[in-house]
């Protein structure tokens, strides 16, 4: 087996307390051979504000772009509030999206059934849950020309934002989510505005022509997003893979992660195009919370979405499906056995710390694997 190579950047707040227990497994299957990782480290966000005076070093670039994979730990917080607003912490995250051309971000909600009752929503609706939602990363009304705010002079301003997609970027997104849904429940649906939107009609178009062209083996159904919305909150387990665009991509996968109970249990994946020659595809797996600047060095971080991220990395990146799979079992079983960090213990009961919830993640990982 080759040696992979990745690249871990804690960042700021609770990052690097969730990173030191994926450090610990990789440490662990390392010595037993179950993967052979070489690990490089940097830093990002306000801790590489503190030592260079930028959110992301260009050497620390040449590193991600050197990278088999590279895991995030989560940056900000109010120290850096006040620093300038193209090296502010976030402009990491941004620039690192943007230079490996991340285009597909994959968040997973998935509900274990020792958390159901932590939902919102009633403990049937969501048990067993797992949905995987695609959101398209780098394009539409975030990106689009122009986004200004004019003066006009009377008074008034008038603010701008353009929704853009060029076919490229629905193909390859629709792509990632059709490719995805076969190693699944092979359905697909996808979510977008056509009622009211040009984009959204072009995106209905597409994603149809790539499925009848390349996917007709994987069902393929199409909800408006409003009604999509309203769906993932009233029979969310009707849904193998979601697929759409930026924006709408960005508050339904903020809703499907309330379904699951904490945003301390959330990882995300964003990957790049694959590399016709290496077959490889760029790749920065991370927790969905941010930095937890409230619960920063207390040792009490939930551990469970960093260490998940790394599953993902495994899978997406590393080809190790069945160890994937190992660490999502160790996960479930280390909280059928009770374990629960401060974000999803029950009123009234005890809560690990973030060292403890590891070493219970690590002890499963370890019986499953034998
Ligand atoms: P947050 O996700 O950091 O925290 C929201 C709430 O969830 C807090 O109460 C926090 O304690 C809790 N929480 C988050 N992760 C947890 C975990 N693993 N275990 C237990 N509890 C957890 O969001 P926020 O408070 O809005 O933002 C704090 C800082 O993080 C800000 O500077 C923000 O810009 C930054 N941020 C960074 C990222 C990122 O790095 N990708 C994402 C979101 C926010």
């Amino acid at each position: 087996m080759s040696a992979q190579k990745l690249l871990l950047l804690p960042g700021d707040g609770i990052g690097p307390e969730v990173m030191a227990e994926v450090k610990r497994l990789i440490a662990w299957m390392n010595d037993r051979k179950l993967g052979r990782f070489e690990l490089e480290e940097g830093l990002v966000g306000g801790s590489s504000y503190d030592a260079s005076g930028t959110a992301v070093t260009e050497e620390t670039m040449a590193k991600a772009h050197a990278a088999d994979a590279v895991l995030f730990g989560a940056v900000g917080g109010p120290k850096w509030d006040g620093v300038p607003y193209d090296v502010r912490p976030e402009a990491a995250l941004l620039r690192l999206r943007k230079d490996l051309g991340l285009f597909a971000n994959l968040r997973p909600a998935i509900c274990y059934p020792a958390l159901a009752d932590a939902s919102s929503l009633k403990r049937d609706l969501v048990d067993g849950l797992d949905i995987m939602i695609v959101r398209e990363l780098t394009g539409g009304v975030y990106f689009g020309e122009p986004k200004t705010i004019v003066d006009l002079g009377n008074g008034q301003k008038r603010a701008i934002d353009t929704q853009v997609y060029d076919t490229y970027e629905i193909e390859r997104i629709a792509r990632v989510a059709f490719e995805l849904a076969r190693k699944r429940r092979n359905k697909v649906t996808s979510m977008e505005k056509r009622n009211v939107m040009k984009s959204g009609v072009l995106w209905h178009e597409v994603v149809t022509a790539v499925h009848a062209r390349e996917f007709a083996d994987v069902a393929l159904e199409h909800q408006l997003a409003d009604a999509g919305g309203m769906q993932l909150v009233r029979r969310p387990k009707q849904f193998d893979v979601i697929v759409t665009d930026n924006l709408f991509g960005d508050m339904l996968s903020d809703v499907a992660a309330m379904l699951t109970g904490s945003l301390g249990m959330l990882p995300s994946a964003s990957l790049g195009e694959v590399d016709a020659k290496t077959g490889k595809r760029k790749a920065l797996y991370e927790p969905v919370h941010g930095s937890a600047p409230d619960i920063a060095g207390k040792g009490i971080a939930n551990p469970i979405a960093m260490l998940a991220s790394f599953g993902m990395a495994l899978r997406y990146s590393f080809g190790m499906g069945r160890e994937a799979d190992l660490v999502d079992q160790a996960i479930a079983g280390a909280l059928a056995k009770g374990l629960r960090t401060a974000d999803i213990v029950a009123a009234g009961e005890k809560a690990v710390s973030t060292s403890e919830m590891g070493d219970a993640v690590i002890a499963e990982f370890s019986r499953l694997a034998g």
